[in-house]
């Protein structure tokens, strides 16, 4: 008999992957492109536990917290979606399956050389400031065209598939379709650069969507969507 939490999670998941096929199918896509990261930063531990029996792939902010999780649900693939200070660059690549939130050419320099140092090849994606507003982190999208030589160099000790970005606080999922297209273009662009530069530099995947504005994020080619709130609502 599940849990009343469970019940609940369970039609929440449903819901969105409903919503998700929606979007896909009205923008021609296939639903396996589209891969749910439950984000549980917010969470409490019996939902966790609920979710991690039908659901993998968990994101969370802080490297702490995602390494004490991972070690309480090691099969579940953790998803570090925060800021990522130099000091837990180790942390992280010691718990985490992908870094979404690779922000500067120094902290992906970071990266490369502590993972040569533990001989790991950590997937990353790199997080780019569509929007352009001084409250986000990331590349600008012309900072990550002039440093993509760099960035290229570094893809022997770092595995980079693809990019991250948010959209601005809004409540119309709309305001975030431009910044979304425009992820999914520059992804397009550093793609074409890559194949005459370094064949074999794959970048596929695109980060972008949330609770609020997921089905634009589909729309516009979302390979990873981030989803919190969505996925618990209905419990406390
Ligand atoms: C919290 C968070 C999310 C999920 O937000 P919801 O609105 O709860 O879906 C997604 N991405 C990042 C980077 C976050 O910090």
């Amino acid at each position: 008999m599940p849990s009343s939490a469970t019940r609940v999670i369970q039609e929440n998941l449903a819901d969105v992957q409903c919503q998700v096929a929606d979007a896909c199918g009205r923008s021609g896509r296939d639903t396996a492109e589209v891969r749910l990261v439950a984000v549980t930063k917010y969470a409490e531990w019996e939902w966790i536990e609920a979710l991690s029996k039908l659901h993998s792939d968990f994101g969370e902010n802080r490297p702490q917290q995602l390494a004490e999780r991972h070690q309480l649900l090691p099969e579940i693939h953790w998803h570090l979606i925060g800021q990522l200070q130099r000091n837990k660059v180790r942390l992280a690549l010691e718990h985490a399956s992908l870094i979404h939130s690779v922000d500067s050419l120094r902290l992906l320099n970071r990266i490369a050389a502590v993972a040569e140092e533990m001989q790991s090849r950590p997937e990353v994606l790199l997080q780019v400031n569509i929007s352009g507003e001084s409250s986000k982190s990331g590349f600008s999208a012309t900072q990550l065209l002039n440093d993509w030589q760099s960035v290229i160099t570094c893809s022997g000790a770092v595995q980079i598939k693809g990019l991250m970005t948010m959209a601005p606080d809004s409540e119309d999922p709309e305001d975030a379709r431009p910044v979304f297209a425009g992820l999914r273009v520059l992804r397009d662009e550093l793609a074409e650069r890559s194949d005459s530069v370094s064949a074999g530099l794959q970048i596929p995947e695109l980060s972008m969507g949330m609770s609020s504005d997921f089905v634009t994020a589909v729309e516009e080619g979302a390979t990873l969507i981030r989803l919190g709130s969505r996925l618990f609502s209905g419990l406390s």
